[in-house]
Parts: structure tokens; C-alpha cells; sequence
């Protein structure tokens, strides 16, 4: 089976968020089973600072953007360690920037994205076009590659070479869904007629999302819970009626952990490694912990949190609780970065009580892994969760969380509650409904918890011998082409 593998960012390539690891570790892993697979990506100024050796191909050719011929280049490359071919589609007009998406450093997007990613759905087919074997299937990733599924479907569809294909759109994150004015619909080559509630207007205005939910041929996100909560109002960002048109066809595929970069047992950037079957370094890496945030060496339970500072992640709710919360015998560690009222509140609290608040307001990966080892239990109440990644690095790390029954989360972490912990699925806490009474009464449940020893590590060691494998993920994607292809 070839299966093309179509991402705005691919690591170590270009990186803005999780996308791109997924990007690069999910072809690995379809390839590792025997399906035959490219990537395409964009060429930005990004990948050329990443030190890998980039070939230019002989392919080059234009493709129309309105009115412009516009040039696309064809570089050429590897996934690292495989010989997973990556090709980079280059126009220095579109992609020669410091950003990706937005200007450096700021959220502003770039005024031209719509032209900037039509230019990249169609170069992508015309790349495919020019190499061999036609693709059977074309696995799209959120908004960027959205306008490919439409392509296949008008302007390419009479192409002998897609005859068969079959397209796959992954929903990451809901709620970007690339929306530009409807002046945007003159440099895609469609027809006006498109323009429409039914296909890709949306408010007025044109969404790449929607256009990819109705034109592929199926639709996965990253979870299960969160692929049936996108189909309700709630969640649906306002694409939930959209979204249930196409419900046969949605399924959710839950990413995996790489455990060659988090496992206690193997992690070089931890103060002591430790295993389910000995965790005393856990404790070595606790106090180390505390030593280097300054927070006093006391056996006293450790609530971290390692996340963005948005709305989605349920900050509002530790905001509410959060004077209670210091009020009981806990020390608190944030690593976030984000939003300035959640910075600046974090940061008050460390000023005011250095002895039990530790704010650090970055982006460090080395401290990530610090915290997840020296933690004992991790905080995610998120408002919505599409998969998330810190709740299954965490029961890795012993350090039980506490989430909010939602989306990836909520098929993760299985409640002491409801799980009897000898029967060794139960890996935290949960609470449902997003409210701050519940979240403080949650805490107070697993702070309660804690204080049983015994009962407590029984509890670390479930969720650490519980592996969530890359493997499995790509063998559900190939299920869902076969059946794709079947149809
Ligand atoms: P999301 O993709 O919504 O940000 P996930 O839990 O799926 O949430 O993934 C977040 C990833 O980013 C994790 O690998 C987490 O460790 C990392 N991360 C988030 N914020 C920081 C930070 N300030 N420093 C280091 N790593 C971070």
C-alpha cells in the first residue's frame, strides 16, 4: 500500500506543537509494517536550520494561485534513521519566513495563509503526480492540508493517477480550523460554487477544516471520547452539525507515547533513574527536584502542571481553588507558557509564597522530564482534551494524575473510583463536569489517597507498567485504509 503522509510540520524539521512529532513518528511506525510512505511538508526557513542533509530534486514546476503562476521547488530528504523519503515543497515567496504559521514570537498569523496553503495542497499534488507509484491512500492533518480532499474530488479528479486514492483527514485540535474571507476562494482555482453552506463557506467565510471533514473520504481524531465529542454542540466548534453528517465515517485513533525519550527506567536528564519494581530513585529525583526550584526538601505531596497557558487546559478552574489549595500541606510547581494572566497570576503566588508555589514560566524540556519524575501527582483539568500527552508521560513517571473526564483523558486515566486498583487498570483521579468545587474535592480525594502508602504506590505501579504504543496507533490507521480502500 502506498500512503503519502501530508504535514505542515514534521520533526526535526519545523515544530510549533505536537503535530509535528506525530508527523514524523506515525510514517516511522506505518513504515516499520510494511506500508510503503512519503511525507510532504512545507520548506521554511525552519528546516533549513536543522542540520540534516536537504537535496534539491530536478522536479520543479508551477501551479496556479489565482491569477499568478507560482514556482514550486522540490527538496528532498530522510526521516532521521529511516529511509522514509521527505520531500519539501519550496517557493521562497510563500515559505521562506522565520515563522510558520504567525509572525515569530507573537500569535498574529500571516495575512496570506490561505494562499500560502493552497499553494501547498496543490504542489503536493502535482509533486505526486511526477512520482511513482500514484498514491493509494493521502493521509491529511488539520486545517493546512484541508483543500486536498476537495482537489481530488474537482480540479484533479479526473487524474488517472488518484482514480484509487482514497483520502484520510486526522483532526489534531479542533479548534483551528483555517478560516479566511471569502475573497480567499479567487486563488484556489475552485469553482464559486463551492461557496456554499454544504461545502466550504462557512459564516461568510471559507474554512480549510470543514472543506477537508466533507471532502475526505474518512475523518480520525486523536481519541475515541474526543471523536465523539466534536459531533456535540459543546464541543463542536460549531462544526458538531457538520461533523454529524459525516458521523459514520469519523472515527478516533489515540496517538502514542516514544517511551525511547520518556521512561523513568532509561530518562538521562533525570536525577535517578527507577523502575516499577524499585522506585526508590523516584524519591532521589523528588528532593532533586526541590533543591532546584528552591522549594524546601519536605515530604510533603508534589501537584505539578506542564502546560500551555490557554483556556483550553482548565486553568480558570486552579485559579478559583487556588488560595484553598495552599492552604493544605502541598507544594505546587507550574512549567507553562502562554497567555499573560495566567503567567502573571502564577508568578504573584511564587513571589508571595516561594515556600509552596513554584512558577516557571518557559518552554523547557529538560525541566519537563524533571518534574514529571519528581512529581507526585499531575494536573490536567482541562476543558477539552483531544488526546493529550502529559497525562500518559505522567503514570509513566509514577506521578499519578488528576484529570477532567474529557476526550484523550478520558480514555487514559481510569479512576481509582471505578477501577479497583487491584485489578490494575486504575492509574488516578477524574472528576466530570468543569467546575472548581469539583476539581478541589478531586484533590482532596487523591490527597486522602496519598496518605495510604501502600495503596498509593499500588497505584503508581499500574499506571507505570501501562504502555500506550505508537505501534498499535498505526496498525488502527491501517485497518481504516484497508477499509477506505475496500470501499
Ligand atoms: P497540547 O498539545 O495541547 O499542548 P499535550 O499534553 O498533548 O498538550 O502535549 C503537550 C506537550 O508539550 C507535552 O510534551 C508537554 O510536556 C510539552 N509542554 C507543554 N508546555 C511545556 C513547557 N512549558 N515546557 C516544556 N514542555 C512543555
Amino acid at each position: 500500500m502506498n500512503v503519502v503522509y501530508l504535514s505542515s510540520e514534521v520533526l526535526p524539521f519545523a515544530k510549533s506543537g505536537g503535530l509535528a512529532d506525530i508527523s514524523s513518528v506515525i510514517p516511522k511506525n506505518l513504515n516499520k509494517l510494511g506500508i510503503n510512505v512519503i511525507v510532504i511538508m512545507p520548506f521554511y526557513n525552519m528546516v533549513k536550520e536543522c542540520n540534516c542533509t536537504i537535496d534539491k530534486t530536478d522536479i520543479t514546476f508551477t501551479v496556479n494561485i489565482g491569477d499568478d503562476a507560482k514556482t514550486c521547488c522540490v527538496y528532498k530528504s530522510c526521516l532521521p534513521g529511516t529511509d522514509i523519503p521527505i520531500y519539501f515543497l519550496h517557493n521562497e515567496h510563500y515559505f521562506g519566513r522565520n515563522g510558520l504559521y504567525n509572525y515569530p514570537g507573537t500569535m498574529r498569523n500571516y495575512e496570506d495563509n490561505c494562499e500560502r496553503f493552497i499553494f501547498f495542497a496543490r504542489s503536493a499534488l502535482e509533486l505526486m503526480l511526477r512520482l511513482k507509484p500514484c498514491p493509494d491512500i493521502i493521509h491529511c492533518n488539520d486545517w493546512q492540508t484541508g483543500l486536498i480532499p476537495v482537489y481530488l474530488k474537482t480540479i484533479y479528479g479526473n487524474n488517472e493517477c488518484f482514480k484509487k486514492t482514497r483520502t484520510i483527514m486526522t483532526i489534531h485540535n479542533l479548534a483551528f480550523q483555517g478560516l479566511f474571507p471569502a475573497d480567499c476562494m479567487k486563488y484556489t482555482g475552485l469553482d464559486w460554487g463551492l461557496f456554499h453552506p454544504a461545502y466550504l463557506e462557512f459564516y461568510g467565510m471559507i474554512n480549510f477544516l470543514k472543506a477537508g471533514i466533507i471532502f475526505s473520504d474518512s475523518i480520525t481524531t486523536v481519541s475515541e471520547t474526543y471523536a465523539e465529542e466534536i459531533q456535540t454542540q459543546e464541543f463542536g466548534e460549531r462544526l458538531d452539525g457538520v461533523l454529524r453528517t459525516r458521523s459514520k465515517d469519523i472515527y478516533g485513533i489515540l496517538n502514542g507515547i516514544d517511551y525511547s525519550l520518556w521512561n523513568p527506567e532509561s530518562d538521562a536528564l533525570i536525577a535517578a533513574n527507577y523502575s516499577y519494581k524499585d522506585l526508590s530513585g523516584k524519591h532521589v529525583c523528588k528532593k532533586a527536584l526541590q533543591r532546584k526550584l528552591g522549594l524546601p526538601e519536605k515530604a510533603v505531596p508534589i501537584i505539578a502542571m506542564i502546560t500551555r497557558l490557554t483556556d483550553q487546559k482548565g486553568l480558570d478552574l486552579v485559579m478559583n481553588i487556588f488560595n484553598k489549595l495552599l492552604r493544605l500541606d502541598i507544594q505546587f510547581v507550574l512549567l507553562g507558557s502562554g497567555e499573560s494572566v495566567y503567567q502573571d497570576f502564577f508568578k504573584q503566588y511564587a513571589k508571595i509564597v516561594p515556600a509552596k508555589v513554584s512558577a516557571n514560566i518557559s518552554f523547557n524540556e529538560p525541566l519537563a522530564h524533571e518534574i514529571e519524575a519528581g512529581a507526585d501527582i499531575f494536573l490536567m483539568p482541562s476543558r477539552y482534551e483531544p488526546c493529550g500527552l502529559n497525562q500518559l508521560y505522567s503514570i509513566k513517571y509514577g506521578t499519578v494524575p488528576i484529570v477532567r473526564h474529557t476526550g484523550g483523558l478520558a480514555d487514559t486515566i481510569f479512576d481509582v473510583r471505578h477501577e479497583k486498583v487491584y485489578k490494575e487498570k486504575a492509574n488516578g483521579f477524574s472528576f466530570k463536569e468543569y467546575n472548581a468545587d469539583l476539581l478541589y474535592a478531586t484533590i482532596i480525594r487523591a490527597l486522602d489517597f496519598y496518605k495510604n502508602r501502600s495503596e498509593w504506590t499500588k497505584l503508581m505501579r499500574n499506571g507505570m507498567k501501562q504502555n500506550w504504543l505508537w505501534e498499535e496507533s498505526a496498525r488502527k490507521y491501517i485497518s481504516l485504509y484497508e477499509k477506505i480502500l475496500r470501499n
